[in-house]
Order: structure tokens, then sequence, then C-alpha cells
């Protein structure tokens, strides 16, 4: 590809959301008012999964959005998918989180499974009786998760696996975990494999659950695979296919941590605007004042900028363009950094109440600092992008 080619591509893009998107922000953002917003600074407090706003989200069919409509979902196509998160996540993060982490548990099963696998797996979770995590990171395999020591030996029917994995969202209240481990550790890349956990498993065990700053609703715990015997039929794909299911997979679900990023902005910035308009200092709203006015504004300027990131990487996903990689780390850095600026910004138009937990900027800019680490810190993002730039403008 020409230098001209890439630059072209990335001024070329516009966007328009189609009324069925406008309608179903409009329905996602009245839930979220409605059932989370009353519920926000308790399960902040509670520090556990809110398996009651699950089961409203199954009921008013939020959680089934993501998945084929042949295994029983929605069929939602991945900017639809951004606007459900980036909705959940403009209340509560962690909320957004019970929809997404679902999903990126249950991605490399729509990418790497067989029929008979998706029928399985995906239908229950699309209906929303099981719950689903993802499972790559280890103690010593973070950024580079090529790192990872956990290991599947095949033994006649079964798989048998030991090792362990770290900061798993959700891997304490799920019942399926997806979870990579080497089936041929000298091979690099393609000595990693994918499989499909069930928490019932012999040997599976939950270890510890973190005590985190932010999204502290979203559970992550320590799994712990000791002589852990799992059927051969749960590999997903073939041996050694792992790291193509896992790169597929962030691919996919980066632009939704970018819409995370997004959401927690809005609500960071629309709580601030209003703020601004009440709070009278010097008899007069301090919205009056340039300087509170420009950090407003600028506070817009990124959050709109940001969305429309997000959107264009989901429509690379959905068409499968050939740099939909590098857009997705666009935007999952550029969203992640917008999350972190803008809810840092909305604590200081607040001032001192903004630093306390009466007012939900604080617990957003908590929760807005996992958007810039998880799913590949920002700093990792950057690498993809260089290194997709370098390679193409030679
Ligand atoms: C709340 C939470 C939930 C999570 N959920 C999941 C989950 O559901 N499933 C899952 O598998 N994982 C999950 N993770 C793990 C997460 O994806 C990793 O924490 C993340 O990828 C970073 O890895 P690390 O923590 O080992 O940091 P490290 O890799 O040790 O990085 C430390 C620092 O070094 C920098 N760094 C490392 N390598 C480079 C480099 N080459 N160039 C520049 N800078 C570099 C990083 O950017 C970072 O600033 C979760 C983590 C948290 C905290």
């Amino acid at each position: 590809m020409s230098n001209q080619t890439v630059l072209q591509e990335l001024e070329n893009s516009s966007f328009e959301l189609t009324e069925e998107q406008k309608d179903i922000r409009q329905y996602v953002r009245e839930f979220a008012e409605a059932v989370i917003a009353p519920r926000s600074a308790q399960i902040d407090e509670d520090a556990k999964f809110p398996f009651d706003i699950f089961k409203e989200m199954v009921n008013n069919g939020l959680v089934g959005m993501p998945y084929p409509e042949k295994y029983g979902g929605g069929e939602a196509d991945p900017v639809t998918e951004c606007i459900l998160v980036e909705e959940l996540s403009r209340v509560d993060l962690s909320c957004g989180l019970v929809c997404m982490v679902n999903n990126l548990g249950a991605k490399p099963i729509m990418i790497g499974g067989s029929d008979e696998q998706n029928k399985k797996f995906i239908t229950p979770i699309a209906s929303g009786e099981k719950l689903c995590a993802f499972g790559l990171t280890e103690s010593g395999a973070g950024s580079d998760f090529m790192g990872i020591r956990t290991k599947a030996v095949k033994k006649g029917d079964k798989y048998i696996i030991n090792g362990s994995k770290l900061f798993i969202s959700h891997g304490n209240v799920a019942d399926i975990v997806t979870v990579f481990a080497k089936t041929e550790p000298s091979a690099g890349i393609r000595g990693l494999s994918c499989f499909v956990v069930e928490k019932n498993s012999p040997g599976f065990s939950v270890g510890k659950t973190e005590h985190k700053l932010g999204i502290r609703g979203s559970e992550t715990a320590e799994l712990i695979f000791e002589d852990m015997e799992i059927p051969a039929e749960n590999l997903l794909g073939s041996e050694g296919s792992g790291w193509k299911i896992a790169m597929n997979t962030l691919d996919h679900s980066r632009p939704g941590v970018g819409a995370q990023g997004v959401g927690v902005a809005q609500g960071a910035l629309d709580y601030a605007f209003k703020y601004a308009q009440e709070r009278v200092q010097f008899n007069q709203p301090i919205g009056n004042f340039e300087a509170v006015q420009n950090m407003l504004v600028d506070m817009a300027i990124r959050t709109e900028a940001a969305r429309m990131l997000v959107y264009k990487a989901a429509m690379a996903v959905h068409n499968d363009h050939r740099d939909k990689s590098m857009y997705s780390s666009l935007a999952k850095a550029f969203g992640g950094d917008t999350a972190m600026k803008v809810t840092t910004d909305a604590v200081q138009v607040l001032g001192g109440y903004g630093y306390t937990k009466e007012f939900p900027v604080e617990r957003m800019m908590r929760d807005a600092k996992i958007t810039q680490i998880y799913e590949g810190t920002n700093q990792i993002q950057r690498l993809v992008v260089s290194r997709h730039l370098i390679k193409n403008y030679k």
C-alpha cells in the first residue's frame, strides 16, 4: 500500500448512524438511567458482580444483543455493540462490562468454534443462562502474552491443563471461560491453543479476587488449573490456532474498550456541564467563567472525536478491512486516554465536591483508568499502530 492510500483512507471516513442504531441508543440510555443509575454508588461500594442488573439486562434483551440470531442472539453489528457499551458505561462502566466481558469471552468461540460448539456454548450465553469470561493473562504474561506458561496435553479424549490465569474479569462468577494454553511450548505462536473450560471441570478452582481502584462491580479473579480435565472436543479450531484466535478477538473487542471510554467520558461531561450551570461563585454560575467553559468545550471535543474513531474502528471490523487491527488500536488508545482526561477534568469542574463520593464523577475517574490498561495497555496499542504505519509507509 502506498503512503497516499493510507492517508486517503484515514481522511475519507464519514459516518451516519442508522435509524435502528439511534433507536437502540435511546432504548439503552433510558434503561441505564432508570435501572442502573440508582444502583451505581452501591455497586461500587459492594464490589460484587451485580446479578440483579444482569437479570434486568437479560430481560430487556441487552445481554443477547451481540450474538448471531441462529444461536438466539440479536445479531447486532459492531457499531451497535459499541453503542450498547457506550450507553451503559455513560452511567456505570462496571455495568457496561456485564455485557462486554460476556462478549469478549464468547468471541473466541464465535471466531474459532464449530457450529456444534457455538450451538452448545453461545446459545446459553446469548439467553443469559450462562456467564462467560476470557482467560489470556497470566502473572508472567501480560503485554507479552506469548509468555503464557499454562500447558495443555492431550490424553485420549481429554486435555489435561495445568497453570493459572490472573486478572480474569468475572472469572469467579463465569460458568464458561475461554482459556489460552500452550500445546507445544517450543513452537512459538504456532504452539498456542484455545479451549472452552466449564467451571465444573475437575481441577478448576478460583484463587484470589482483586481489591481494585475502579470498576469495582466487575470482579477480577485468579483462576487455577491443577490437572484440570476437559473434553478434547472443547479445543477451538485446531491445535496451534490460539494466537490467531486471540489477535482476532482483540481486534473485535478493542473498539468496545474505546466505547467504554467514550461512554464514561460522556457521563462525566454531562454531569460537569450541568453542575457548572448550577454552582454559583462570585455571584454567578461557574459556567460563566471562560476558563471553565474552555475546559468543558475541550472535554466535548475529545469525547466526540473519540466516538467517531470508535465507530470507524467498529466499521473496519465489520467490513473486515485490511487495516482493522490498526483502527481498533487507535480507537482503544484514544478512547481510553479521552476517558482519563475528561473524567479528571470533570472532577476539576466540580472542585472539592468532585473529589467526594457524594458526586459520581469521582467514581467515573477511578473507573476510567482501566480503559488505558486492559486488553493491551495504551503503550501496546501505540506499538501496534506504529508497526502498522512503518510497514505501510516504506
Ligand atoms: C481490572 C482488570 C481486568 C482485566 N481483565 C482481563 C480479562 O478478562 N482477561 C484477561 O486475559 N486479562 C485481563 N486483564 C489483564 C490486562 O489485559 C493486563 O493487565 C494488561 O494487558 C497489561 O499486562 P500487565 O498487567 O502484565 O502489565 P505489563 O505487561 O507488566 O506492563 C507494565 C507496563 O509496561 C508497559 N510495557 C510493557 N511492554 C511494553 C512494550 N513492549 N513497549 C512499551 N511499554 C510496554 C505497559 O504499557 C505498562 O505500562 C485485566 C486486568 C485488569 C487490571
